[in-house]
């Protein structure tokens, strides 16, 4: 079994939107603005993500909330010639040289830069799974990118997560906003993070070994992860899907009774990951990262 559960942690939640746009770029609020809203929205950690830049935002920082420096890189072309869109974290202003026509290019390039990189809104992208398969120094993919869905219907990447974890992929999968105006794509899609206090060390070291799940939504309250069964707690939930890979999995639905709180799936051992989806009443979702059978 391969989990690091991070309902096993020491520390902190925090609540995070590592995927945004100024006016360095394309956005249409300062940095300085941008990092009020998501404080006033209760946020405690912002990644600003400008295209093909690294803008400075360390000191917009303060004791309840930080600034993470990112960037979004074009990185060559898919199969069917649509570009993919890498995102890197916690990087220094030279990684905007490090474009180049091939997303593994990219991410390493991330990676020797000290930063961590993960593959933006695949659903978006148009990418299948021979795209995204075989990707080094690749965190995973954006399940939920808020801009991309309420802009296009295209920010929900959750199959394209299940194709290549059933080949054997160990992709986890983060929540962001990718919110370019003022308000309008804001605050649907978060990434949730146990972190051992708020600072930028503590969260990248986080985000390096799983300690997260992603949401539009729903809350996970707790996991509980053995070799025979996985439990889950969680904020008042429509459903609660364990979805695995092949097709094995189950799904729990509240029915005529009142909200689900909480469920428990007996594992048999074979389903290669087992990941947690929780469906609220409105349809909204929060996805655990995947057990992995080995
Ligand atoms: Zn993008
Ligand atoms: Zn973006």
């Amino acid at each position: 079994m391969i989990f690091d559960n991070p309902f096993a942690q020491a520390g902190n939640w925090y609540k995070a939107n590592l995927h945004a746009h100024t006016t360095e770029s394309d956005g249409k609020l300062t940095p300085a603005d941008k990092a009020i809203h998501y404080r006033r929205q209760g946020y405690h950690v912002l990644a600003i993500t400008d295209h093909n830049r690294v803008t400075p935002c360390r000191e917009l920082s303060a004791s309840d909330f930080i600034c993470i420096e990112g960037i979004e890189l074009g990185s060559g072309r898919s199969g069917t010639g649509s570009t993919f869109h890498v995102v890197g974290m916690d990087v220094p202003t030279s990684v905007a040289d490090a474009a180049t026509d091939h997303p593994q290019a990219t991410l390493d390039a991330i990676a020797e830069a000290g930063g961590v990189g993960w593959i933006a809104h695949p659903y978006w992208s148009c990418l299948v799974a021979q795209d995204l398969l075989g990707l080094k120094n690749c965190l995973g993919i954006e399940v939920i990118n808020y801009g991309c869905e309420i802009e296009i219907g295209k920010g929900i990447s959750s199959i394209h997560w299940d194709d290549v974890l059933v080949r054997g992929e160990k992709y986890l999968a983060l929540g962001v906003d990718d919110g370019h105006r003022c308000g309008w794509d804001f605050y649907g899609g978060f990434t949730m993070i146990k972190a051992e206090e708020l600072s930028r060390e503590a969260i990248m070291a986080a985000l390096r070994k799983g300690h997260f799940y992603a949401s539009a939504g729903p809350l996970i309250h707790d996991l509980q992860v053995t070799d025979e069964a996985i439990s889950v707690e969680c904020s008042p939930a429509a459903a609660i899907n364990f979805m695995a890979g092949d097709q094995r999995g189950w799904c729990i639905q509240k029915e005529n009774r009142p909200p689900l709180t909480g469920a428990r799936y007996l594992r048999n051992g074979n389903e290669k990951y087992v990941r947690i989806e929780v469906v609220d009443e409105t349809g909204l979702r929060a996805w655990s990262n995947p057990v992995f059978d080995a």
